[in-house]
């Protein structure tokens, strides 16, 4: 068998014909080299307006890459033709395997990209041994395609939430939609100010803003304004994820402050190596971390009677009604403000002018699984954090629509991996 035979079978143009394939002498990698051209007598298409049109020259030949075989690189060599197109003067034919200026034919792009979904975009420029540009460009240009082709219909429920990213306090508003058939990532955002949510809701339209009916959020002030001023009719949900959050962050306060307190007074640092204890679920304690633990709460500190109330405070989850859970927040809100522990109070303050939007997760109930917005907050981290090796925005943007977007893919695509 031929390998002009194979790349038939494989990639076929209409309108275009191998021509001499040939092994390339002194290259650096192991190189195949394969030469396109047009049919006689086919008339090229115009790139600006896409109909046929009269040739006008022809320009040098150019290199596109292809997917590799054997660890052999693979290109295409092909002379564009330029036309003389009445609408769009004097441009380059359109190419069917090449978009634009891109050295990358479209389906190694497509390559490229589908591995980016499984490696890291340095791992997938090593194993492919090509650049780290390359590998962006692709995802990019898979990013762009995907966001085109998606569908946006039948969107009931979306969860909003932030992620930190780079260092300093620099947040990316993250908006997905989590209805039990389809969770993915629609949209995204810098900061997180009330300027962002509004952009969200610009670009979702009124007309599919009408027709959610929950969203999900954290308690955000920014967040809390926007969706009750766009999207009073849904049903706002304070969710579990984001206020048992909100009340680790406040034990770890608490802790902080109290550490140094000790210290200060010159006790035995009980407290130290116990961060962990306290934020942990008690099941996913270790032995070791256990016998600390019951050492620990011997002491009546601060700290230990915040770790109690937060682990009280997940009984409210297990309520089915609104009314006997509204009736446990209100207990849990009292005996929590005569703790006389600053962070916590304030978690409690917050509960109680929120109780309404709380209580709304029991109404929801049964509509989301508790982990939705979580799972997607720690795979968005990973996605920014890994070394992915990207500085901007625009990046950090591409590798999350990548990773979370559940982005359509061209059928053609699929035949490479
Ligand atoms: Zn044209």
């Amino acid at each position: 068998m031929q390998l002009k035979t194979i790349l038939n079978r494989v990639q076929k143009f209409k309108s275009f014909v191998y021509g001499n394939i040939r092994w390339v002498e002194d290259a650096k990698a192991p190189t195949i080299e394969a030469e396109l051209r047009s049919r006689t007598n086919s008339r090229p298409v115009c790139s600006g307006c896409s109909h046929k049109r009269r040739g006008y020259d022809r320009l040098p030949m150019r290199r596109f890459e292809f997917v590799p075989m054997w660890g052999i690189k693979v290109f295409f060599l092909y002379a564009p033709r330029r036309v003389d197109c009445p609408t769009c003067g004097i441009r380059v034919e359109r190419m069917p395997w090449s978009e634009g200026k891109h050295r990358l034919t479209e389906t190694y792009a497509w390559f490229l990209a589908g591995w980016a979904k499984r490696l890291s975009w340095k791992e997938v420029a090593e194993a492919f041994r090509t650049t780290w540009d390359h590998v962006f460009c692709s995802v990019e240009m898979a990013v762009t395609w995907g966001k085109e082709h998606r569908d946006l219909s039948g969107i009931g429920a979306i969860g909003i939430d932030e992620i930190q990213w780079q260092r300093g306090h620099k947040y990316l508003t993250l908006v997905y939609q989590i209805d039990a058939e389809c969770r993915r990532l629609l949209w995204i955002g810098k900061k997180r100010k009330v300027k962002t949510l509004l952009g969200f809701f610009r670009w979702f339209g009124k007309e599919r803003t009408r027709k959610l009916d929950y969203i999900c959020s954290d308690m955000w002030k920014p967040y809390l304004r926007v969706i009750a001023k766009k999207a009073g009719h849904a049903i706002h949900i304070l969710d579990r994820f984001h206020i048992m959050a909100n009340l680790s962050k406040a034990i770890d306060k608490v802790r902080a402050q109290e550490v140094k307190e000790l210290k200060d007074k010159g006790y035995d640092a009980v407290l130290t190596k116990s961060r962990w204890l306290l934020l942990k679920r008690p099941e996913n304690l270790t032995e070791k971390q256990e016998t600390k633990l019951a050492d620990l709460l011997q002491y009546n500190l601060k700290s230990i009677r915040s770790y109690l109330l937060k682990e009280e405070f997940q009984l409210f989850w297990s309520y089915k009604s609104p009314y006997w859970a509204g009736r446990f927040l209100d207990k849990w809100c009292t005996k929590t403000m005569r703790s006389k522990i600053e962070p916590m109070k304030d978690i409690a303050r917050s509960l109680r002018q929120h109780r309404p939007l709380l209580l709304n997760w029991f109404r929801a109930k049964g509509q989301f699984s508790t982990g939705i917005v979580e799972g997607f907050n720690n795979k968005a981290k990973l996605t920014t954090r890994k070394a992915y090796g990207f500085k901007t925005y625009h990046a950090a943007e591409i590798a999350l629509y990548h990773a979370l977007g559940a982005l359509p893919v061209p059928k053609v695509a699929h035949e490479f991996f």
